[in-house]
């Protein structure tokens, strides 16, 4: 069982690991599917790309971008059967239980929940973001 405050914690002291963040389109994501339908999209993701036995692309499964729960993955360790195995204690070439799968997602959902939270507590970070688009846009049109 895998214990999700304390793997958040551990992840977070990784540069690499507290380098993803959701964006404002993966935020606008979530608010159009709703998280229900997320935890459905990162149960298959899971279920599909690192459950089974043998996994021939493993360490290059998990895009960066382009669904909120790929981020996610990196953050979290769970991108791969090698960094699952490190990270997490799962070993590798074996299929996954259903208890791995659900601890995964559990452990994917809080994190996607603590950036979504973040996100919307700092509209300031969101305005500065398209503050400096705009800015680029006028200085494309001046030039
Ligand atoms: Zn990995």
């Amino acid at each position: 069982m895998l214990n999700i405050e304390d793997s958040l914690n551990r992840l977070k002291k990784s540069k690499f690991r507290a380098s993803f963040h959701l964006k404002k389109q993966d935020i606008d994501y979530i608010n159009s599917k709703g998280f229900e339908t997320i935890r459905t999209h990162c149960f298959d993701f899971i279920s599909q790309r690192l459950a089974p036995e043998t996994i021939l692309n493993d360490g290059k499964q998990t895009p960066t971008h382009g669904h909120p729960v790929f981020p996610a993955q990196h953050a979290c360790a769970c991108c791969c059967r090698g960094c699952l195995s490190k990270w997490h204690k799962i070993k590798p070439n074996r299929k996954l239980t259903i208890e791995q799968i659900n601890d995964i997602v559990n452990l994917l959902m809080a994190w996607i929940l603590n950036e979504y939270n973040n996100f919307n507590a700092n509209p300031k970070i969101q305005k500065e973001k398209t503050n400096k688009k705009s800015a680029q846009l006028n200085f494309n049109f001046i030039d």
